[in-house]
């Protein structure tokens, strides 16, 4: 339910008292607030630094000015979840999964967020009607294998109405996959405890996928969430999104994904930042984000690299958009592939070999 979210900061006048903004920037957020939703928990308020400017935790959720500019590459519905729902609560993209949005509702608002245009807003929860609409559209169609639960941010409802939706799901046939979409477990880690944890018990695979972006997210209530996860029988990944002032260096990327492996979390997708409005300020260029991708190459374990991923603007899919190591080389008909410093090797090694096999 929207009350049981934890949140203390949730209004401009919340993040002046708690010293996140001066008095003199107070009209400037609250005209942020009158168009997007703000909120940040306590949690991450603490790791905020008030008196550093470039602090990367208070760039994700504390309002600026900025959010007022769109600019004109931007929309409101970046990634098409309007255009590819057929019925309200369900986003039907691939064939073979699904969207299911619950609520509306978030721990905290991030600045750069794909869908700030609704979340915080009403309605924030999909009405039980609405709700039985979208678990028959999931029945009727036996091609969806995955559904993944998303929001806003599903962890905020309470334990019993989470079991329900495992439960619902999990009793549907031709499902495989229930996945959670959540930032609760790295920005309120103490509602991940053993009701929430046993809410996802399930037959069929409950995976989770949790949302960090700078390594002073994984804090140690993060890193127990986490486990309790785990332990829970849940396997965990991560997602993260590219964000100029935030993790927009190879140290912090390495530091972050090292961070989460070593909590059992795979990083699974590098998100470059959706053309979201009044998010300009956080979007680096694809080219400086592919030079970042290939320098963690030659820094970390496999383990630790998620997939560089640009979801196409309009909802025409997510895809790879990392720099392809191998390219055709035409001179003897084999490939050229290059190692993590950029030079570059004859695939196979030696081309006459593999002229004489052609
Ligand atoms: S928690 Fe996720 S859905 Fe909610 S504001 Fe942040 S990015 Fe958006």
């Amino acid at each position: 339910m929207p009350g049981e979210v934890r949140a203390r900061i949730v209004s401009p006048e919340d993040f002046l008292s708690a010293g996140l903004v001066e008095a003199g920037r107070l009209d400037e957020i609250r005209r942020v607030a009158e168009r997007y939703s703000v909120a940040v928990t306590e949690d991450m308020a603490a790791l905020i630094d008030p008196g550093e400017p470039t602090d990367p935790i208070a760039a994700q959720f504390v309002p600026s000015g900025a959010e007022l500019m769109t600019s004109a590459e931007e929309f409101a519905d970046p990634i098409g979840d309007e255009r590819w729902s057929p019925v309200p609560g369900i986003v039907h993209r691939y064939p073979d999964r699904v969207l299911l949005k619950p609520t509306l509702v978030c721990p905290v608002y991030c600045r750069f967020c794909f869908r700030r245009e609704v979340v915080g807003k009403t309605p924030a929860m999909l009405e039980p009607a609405a709700l039985e609409r979208a678990y028959d559209y999931i029945r009727e169609r036996p091609e969806i294998w995955e559904v993944i639960v998303t929001g806003g941010d599903p962890f905020v409802l309470a334990p019993r109405r989470l079991a329900a939706i495992v439960q619902t799901l999990d009793a549907i046939p031709h499902l495989s996959v229930i996945r959670f979409h959540t930032r609760v477990p790295i920005v309120d880690p103490r509602r991940v405890g053993p009701a929430l944890a046993a809410a996802l018990q399930a037959e069929k695979a409950v995976w989770v996928a949790v949302h960090a972006n700078h390594p002073r997210e994984l804090t140690p209530a993060a890193k127990a969430a986490v486990t309790r996860l785990v332990r829970a029988g849940v396997p965990v990944v991560s997602q993260t999104v590219l964000l100029r002032g935030v993790n927009d260096d190879e140290a912090t990327l390495e530091a972050l994904f090292r961070g989460l492996v070593a909590m059992r979390v795979k990083p699974y997708y590098l998100h470059h930042a959706d053309l979201a409005r009044g998010t300009a300020h956080f979007r680096t260029g694809i080219a400086a984000g592919q030079r970042l991708v290939q320098g963690l190459r030659g820094r970390v374990s496999g383990l630790c690299q998620p997939t560089y991923v640009l979801d196409i603007p309009g909802g025409y899919g997510k895809v790879p958009i990392g720099r392809c190591a191998i390219h055709a080389d035409d001179g003897y008909g084999g490939w050229a592939v290059e190692d993590g410093n950029g030079d570059r090797h004859a695939y196979p090694p030696d081309p006459d070999k593999a002229k004489m096999r052609e």
